[in-house]
């Protein structure tokens, strides 16, 4: 086949997503509104136009409630100074309510994850947010989570168990050994879910039940790396 053919098809193939996705367009406006929604994880252009044109239809004052809700979300949330979770107040709802059961501290990836196992209504005790996992391949270390923050809250005293409740992949079991090389020298109790939480799976997209029991039926942190021998740090 003649190459100058294959670039034809090959521009085809391409076309969809790639090379004509802002040659189109009518408006810069709109082509800017597009690229924003389309820099958005799992917004593709054309669900990115779907949207933008939708707003388009809104009333004005809609669309600044749009905006401002954006807007405001940056500039006024707030980290919970105990847990590091998401709140519009310095210690979040959880942290604040007294009948949580203060001596457990769950760790987990994010406030997804928090509102997956409250959804269980299994848990009483208390979160730590780590804000994502240990990942090499994208960079994140140690550093960049709240593990510094976890071992202070630990330091301070208080804490009985300290829960690992992390995705069951590579970058979650990194994690997990991490902290536990962290805080095993504390008078703690450091446990983990157990594996009703399938290998490779996403905590968040566990099934209520699964990761209801899962949280119930912890098991000792040492059990579940038996036979492991690297230590990431
Ligand atoms: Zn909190």
């Amino acid at each position: 086949m003649p190459d100058v053919e294959f670039g034809v098809i090959f521009e085809k193939f391409l076309k969809p997503d790639t090379m004509s996705a802002f040659h189109n367009y009518p408006s810069k406006l709109l082509e800017q509104a597009v690229r924003e929604f389309a820099s958005l994880p799992g917004i593709g252009n054309k669900t990115a136009l779907r949207l933008v044109l939708h707003l388009l239809k809104q009333d004005e004052e809609d669309v600044e409630n749009f905006g401002n809700a954006m807007i405001e979300l940056k500039k006024n949330i707030h980290h919970c100074k105990i847990c590091q979770n998401i709140s519009d107040t310095e210690r979040c709802q959880i942290c604040s309510n007294p009948n949580r059961a203060r001596e457990q501290v769950c760790v987990v990836e994010n406030i997804r994850d928090v509102m997956a196992i409250e959804g269980t209504n299994q848990y009483t005790g208390l979160y730590h947010v780590l804000g994502g996992i240990i990942s090499p391949i994208d960079g994140v270390g140690p550093g960049d989570l709240t593990i510094d923050q976890l071992e202070q809250r630990i330091k301070q005293g208080g804490t009985d168990e300290v829960i690992l409740a992390l995705s069951t992949t590579m970058e979650g079991d990194t994690t997990n050994f991490y902290i536990y090389k962290r805080l095993q020298s504390y008078p703690i109790r450091i446990t983990t879910l157990a594996r009703g939480v399938s290998i490779g799976d996403e905590l968040e997209y566990a099934d209520e039940i699964t990761l209801g029991r899962s949280i119930l039926d912890r098991t000792p942190f040492e059990v579940s790396f038996s036979g492991r021998k690297q230590d990431p740090s």
